[in-house]
């Protein structure tokens, strides 16, 4: 077992990293405030291999794995967390349609989704079904050779754009999981329609959405796997979209010690600079330590699912757990070693902080991480 990265994938970190600091990070306080979604900026990315970083090559991905695609949202998360994030979507939504279409809708769907051309949109979560997604009630009736849609998907990250796709689980048969498919609904269909762009506390840099299908006519051929196979699909997308979000934390909370640092080089209290007092220095050691920890084992997850690993859902539901709460905990550990400023959006700390806590909550809540982990050690 080797602990260190080949230089391939260093070169692919410090890619990402250089393409944040110029890219992302010097704008990233200006779109949360304007809440401005630089679809310009994704497209940069797109052209640098990272819309489809784990898609295959033959239709224009990158082919790489899970821990490169970790270190690459990490990296891309140290401009702006939100930014990332919404690319790990699309990247999740484009190795959907990888591994689980045909091959006239790999052919039809990928080279735009690895331009960008069209943006990806992920819709499990409804208004009455978020943890418990088998219960959705999203309706596709067959008729003939299209599915009629009626229902509403709640929460749809990057929702609502004109360049818009989504991959949509909707009920085609019985109650539960079973009676799921999973449909392509493209942009412009008629009868596709959506809500206003939320007010959230963070996550500004992307619009989320309800999305409301009334009547909406999807061909047959949109349909990607079997009838009924639509939540096994959109689960095995999420145990990546899982090490994805966790990484986007890590990077979010890296940034913010980072800047919690170099402010404590300047800032003297009692004659003394911040970073000389012990208990500070001590607070800022367990946090590197924290995000080690935690950024080590979501590589180790990374690796089993690349591997295909039995216990891969497991893996990928504790690292989820982990690197978000850990994200979260360092930035707001670091905005305290700020005091005041750390409170001040010119320092860029409390953004990071706002942006952190949805990746608890979405993706799967952190609680229901625990309920598949327990799941296994129960046996239930
Ligand atoms: C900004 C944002 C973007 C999002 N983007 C998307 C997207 O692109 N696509 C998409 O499909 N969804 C998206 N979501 C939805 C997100 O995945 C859901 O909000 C999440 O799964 C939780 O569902 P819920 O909000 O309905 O909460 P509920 O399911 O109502 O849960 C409420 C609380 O109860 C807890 N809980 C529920 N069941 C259990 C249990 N069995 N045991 C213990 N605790 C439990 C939960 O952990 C939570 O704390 C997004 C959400 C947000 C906020």
């Amino acid at each position: 077992m080797l602990f260190s990265l080949n230089p391939e994938q260093i070169a692919i970190r410090d890619m990402a990293r250089d393409f944040a600091d110029a890219r992302i990070a010097p704008r990233a306080l200006e779109w949360d405030e304007k809440k401005h979604f630089p679809v310009d900026v994704l497209r940069e990315a797109a052209a640098l291999g990272m819309s489809g970083i784990y898609t295959r090559e033959d239709h224009g991905g990158s082919g790489l794995g899970r821990l490169d695609a970790a270190l690459i949202f990490e990296a891309l998360a140290t401009g702006c967390p939100c930014v990332s994030a919404y690319l790990s979507i699309h990247n999740m939504v484009a190795w959907m349609i990888d591994v689980y279409g045909d091959g006239a809708q790999r052919e039809k769907w990928l080279p735009m989704l690895m331009r960008m051309d069209r943006l990806a949109s992920y819709c499990l979560t409804e208004p009455g079904s978020g943890s418990d997604a088998a219960a959705l009630s999203t309706r596709a009736r067959r008729d003939g050779d299209h599915y009629v849609l009626d229902g509403q998907k709640q929460f749809i990250s990057g929702a609502g754009n004109p360049d818009d796709f989504y991959v949509v689980m909707a009920r085609t048969g019985e109650a539960g999981p079973k009676g799921v498919s999973c449909l392509v609904v493209e942009g412009g269909t008629p009868g596709l329609s959506f809500g206003a762009n939320e007010r959230k506390m963070g996550w500004n840099a992307q619009p989320t959405r309800a999305v409301i299908f009334e009547g909406a006519r999807v061909p047959v051929a949109n349909r990607l796997g079997a009838e009924g196979d639509g939540f096994r699909i959109a689960m095995s997308g999420l145990d990546g979209g899982r090490l994805n979000i966790g990484a986007c934390s890590l990077g979010g909370g890296q940034s913010a010690l980072d800047k919690a640092l170099a402010y404590m080089k300047e800032r003297k209290a009692f004659g003394k600079r911040l970073d000389e007092f012990q208990a500070l220095q001590f607070r800022l050691a367990d946090m590197a330590t924290e995000l080690e920890c935690a950024r080590t084992f979501l590589w180790r997850a990374a690796a089993s699912l690349d591997a295909k690993a039995p216990d891969a859902t497991r893996l990928c539901a504790m690292a989820k757990r982990v690197a978000t709460d850990t994200g979260f905990k360092v930035a707001n550990d670091a905005l305290q070693l700020l005091g005041g400023y750390g409170y001040l959006a010119d320092y860029g700390i409390e953004k990071i902080v706002r942006d952190l806590r949805v990746h608890q909550i979405l993706e799967g809540t952190n609680e229901i991480m625990r309920v598949i982990v327990a799941r296994g050690l129960v046996g239930r």
